[in-house]
């Protein structure tokens, strides 16, 4: 049976923006929180090299070594403050594990030097917190 009561066929509205209580159902070559497991980023979502000035050291967190990634999931921004590191001031929003509320790295907010401002808005993962079968995090030279 047909409705009856409506002239136009319509089609099921489809709700795009019910909030994801779980990851999207493929995040090709995850990344997850060592502590427990939860998703937290993607390989593909890893800045690519191309993204990087060719001048930049590679990057370090406060406990290692990390990398820059343009998204996160299941995580929990703390209120932005400013840092000073080697390469100048910024302003960051420590990340930390929805779940287990461990450490993850932090948000690279604002930048105030201005060659470091491709940095800004992406997200920097200690790799030592992640579990990443897919990165390859030991320290051989990479010819490029
Ligand atoms: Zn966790």
């Amino acid at each position: 049976m047909l409705a009856l009561d409506s002239p136009r066929r319509c089609l099921p509205t489809v709700p795009r923006t019910r909030p994801t209580s779980r990851p999207l159902p493929s995040i090709p070559r995850p990344l997850s929180c060592k502590a427990c497991k939860t998703c937290i980023t993607s390989c593909n979502a890893e800045l690519p090299l191309s993204a990087i000035p060719p001048e930049s050291p590679s990057f370090r967190g406060f406990s290692g070594k990390a990398s820059l990634f343009t998204e996160t999931y299941n995580v929990t921004l703390s209120t932005p403050k400013m840092e000073l590191m080697s390469s100048g001031a910024y302003r960051l929003s420590e990340i930390t594990c929805t779940k287990c509320t461990a450490y993850l790295g932090y948000k690279i907010v604002r930048a105030f030097e201005k060659s470091e401002s491709w940095k800004e808005s992406r997200f920097l993962l200690e790799l030592a917190e992640l579990e990443n079968p897919w990165l390859d995090s030991s320290d051989s030279e990479d010819s490029s």
